[in-house]
């Protein structure tokens, strides 16, 4: 949907809009109004700054038949300076309270959409991990941006406009009525004959900024594709370059054409306009000019002249107004749109009555628990299994069977469709959330650092870490020797989304990061293609300690974690089929037999480097 207001021509909405107009029930407009009620005070005063600027602004023309009939026509000097003062110094003050008048209203509209965005935000915050890999990103940036720019719009030009060009028509026909009721009547015919041109350009104005808006979502896609670290790779790895070239160009060159048509569309508006402005006085004139000759002498050419220049101030305000209700049906289909957001349920929340006990073992118990995204397809049928404080267990199993899925459930990343999960004994859903994934670390398969330095990217597990602290968890995730390399040690900046450090150093400085959270509970989630044995070799030797103190979860993808584990758990088909240590399993000759067949087994020939290795995964659901 386009935003509303500015561009949008007038007068017109798209098929799509006419069919998807949003209901604007009371509840809706209660609820814009819940926003809008903090500022009620600040609103008032713009309401107060309209009518007076609205009647000030009319006021010179009422003057202007003073002038002519008092001062011009009874060649009075002293009244003719009086009233030409007059309009100067009511003009002037119109043009102040305008002023003060859009300070205050940008000042509103400022605040609500301050207050929407953060609103918005600490909502997204809270949605749940399904919700953000089920929805375009650039979906839910434009609703954070664009959508809450539009509501914006629509408080400095939508309300105010209706408010302002409202006043200045009431004010005008009153006048205009009182000055004389028969050319007021005259005048009042005549107005419809502004809108013509209004239409007619703007439905051309209309087609154009439509095809121009798919336009700019294309230049856009374009940019967002290309433009980013992958995918420049792809572009220049596939040696694209000319062709993403031609691409853009000729999306470029679109735009320029229609930008070009749609600035003439408004010339020919604005020509149609300055033509019907110069008629309708002359009509007046006329009409005004044979009712004074021959039916009423009593008219004068000051109050002629009144109603002309009255009529001149009509044009905007109705043609403003003619346009308001594109506008407005635009305003409530971007309300709805937000709106829709924030509706959408949080999914995983805290318990009412969630539990923060004072300390935690990270003990794990899977009760029979079952797990899908997608009701046709489950993913985890009937699993159960203990973890007890101070032990490890391996998860091994075919790719795809489920195994990541497994451990975001016990952060609750998700939530169990059936069974339970149980952290030191309590059902994870009756926990506080705070509480529970302040015990649980995760080192996911793809590791994600901020763009900033290491320092930045480790204290965001423990902001209050000293140096030594820092130092430590180096050491003991094997990365403080690279970090000791780099000229600016602990403040080298890993680049966009870590980009400017390797597959096994972003692993490291990920491991290093839970050091230092911490937590009870350490999951680590082996990613699968290959690192170099010896960058693999240095994962490993700083995992190893680590699970053999710990109480913990791996899932593995090397012989050499799988040995240390006290227990492993094969999963296939959302089951676990096979449970016991290496020495158990090995010769039983079921799918852990053949998993190390395919997979371990020569890892386990050249003494002692694995093959089975790391790099940066593609499942995306880690956190830690
Ligand atoms: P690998 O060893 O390759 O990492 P895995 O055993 O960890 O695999 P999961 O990542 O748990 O497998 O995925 C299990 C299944 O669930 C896969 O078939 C995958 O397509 C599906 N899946 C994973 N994440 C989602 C998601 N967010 N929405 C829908 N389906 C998903």
């Amino acid at each position: 949907m386009p935003p509303p207001g500015g561009r949008l021509g007038p007068g017109f909405l798209s098929e799509e809009e006419k069919n998807n107009k949003p209901k604007v029930t009371k509840a809706l407009l209660l609820r814009i109004f819940s926003y809008l009620k903090p500022y009620w005070k600040q609103m008032l005063l713009v309401l107060i700054a309209i009518l007076a600027s609205a009647v000030l602004t009319l006021l010179p023309s009422v003057l202007t038949g003073r002038i002519v009939d008092e001062g011009l026509i009874a060649k009075n000097l002293q009244k003719l300076i009086l009233y030409i003062v007059l309009s100067f110094t009511v003009t002037l003050l119109a043009n102040l309270i305008g002023i003060a008048e859009s300070y205050l209203n940008t000042w509103i509209a400022q605040h609500i959409t301050y207050d929407m965005r953060n609103t918005m935000y600490r909502h997204l915050q809270s949605m749940s991990q399904r919700f953000f890999t089920s929805n375009n990103q650039g979906d839910i940036i434009t609703r954070m941006t664009s959508d809450i720019s539009g509501v914006q719009q629509i408080i400095t030009g939508t309300l105010t406009s209706i408010l302002s060009n409202s006043i200045t028509l009431i004010v005008a026909l009153v006048i205009m009525f009182r000055e004389n009721w028969v050319l007021a009547l005259v005048g009042v015919m005549i107005v419809p004959l502004f809108t013509i041109p209004t239409r007619s350009a703007g439905k051309t104005r209309w087609t154009i900024t439509k095809e121009s808006q798919a336009c700019s979502d294309e230049i856009n896609g374009i940019l967002n594709e290309t433009m980013s670290v992958s995918g420049q790779l792809l572009v220049k790895l596939f040696g694209m370059e000319q062709r993403e070239y031609d691409r853009y160009e000729s999306v470029n060159r679109r735009m320029i054409r229609l930008n070009i048509r749609e600035s003439m569309a408004g010339r020919w508006f604005r020509m149609a306009l300055n033509t019907f402005t110069n008629i309708g006085p002359m009509l007046i004139y006329l009409v005004g000019g044979i009712i004074m000759m021959r039916v009423d002498p009593t008219v004068t050419v000051g109050q002629i002249t009144v109603l002309v220049a009255l009529l001149g101030k009509m044009y905007g305000p109705v043609n403003q107004l003619l346009n308001i209700q594109v506008d407005w049906i635009r305003s409530m289909a971007l309300f709805t749109r937000i709106f829709e957001y924030y509706d959408m349920p949080a999914e995983i929340e805290n318990a009412p009555d969630a539990l923060t006990p004072d300390s935690a073992r990270g003990e794990v118990e899977f009760q029979h628990v079952r797990f899908y995204y997608d009701p046709e397809r489950e993913i985890l049928k009937d699993v159960s299994f203990r973890l007890e404080q101070g032990r490890c267990i391996a998860i091994v199993g075919p790719s795809g069977s489920g195994k990541s899925t497994l451990i975001n459930l016990i952060p609750r990343l998700y939530d169990v469709i059936g069974g339970q999960v149980l952290f030191d004994g309590t059902d994870v859903r009756k926990l506080d959330l705070g509480f529970l994934r302040q015990h649980i670390g995760i080192v996911s398969q793809e590791t994600y650092l901020f763009n900033g330095t290491i320092r930045e990217n480790l204290l965001y597990a423990k902001p209050d870490a000293t140096e030594d602290e820092l130092i430590e968890a180096c050491r003991r995730a094997n990365i403080y020797d690279f970090i000791s390399s780099q000229e600016t040690g602990l403040d080298t900046v890993v680049g966009n989304r870590g980009l400017k450090l390797s597959g096994g150093e972003k692993q490291r400085i990920s491991i290093a990061r839970i050091l230092l959270k911490d937590p009870e509970l350490m999951i680590f989630d082996e990613a699968t293609s290959a690192l170099d044995s010896i960058s693999e070799q240095k994962i490993q030797d700083a995992i190893e300690p680590l699970i053999a103190t710990r109480t913990s979860i791996l899932i593995a993808h090397r012989l050499s974690t799988v040995l240390a584990a006290d227990e492993i758990l094969v999963i296939r088909d959302g089951k676990i089929a096979e449970r016991g240590t290496h020495s158990e399993l090995v010769g039983r000759g079921g799918v852990y037999t053949q998993l190390y067949e395919t997979q371990f087994s020569r890892a386990a020939e050249p003494q002692p480097a694995p093959v089975q290795s790391y790099t940066e995964g593609e499942s995306d659901t880690g956190t830690e």
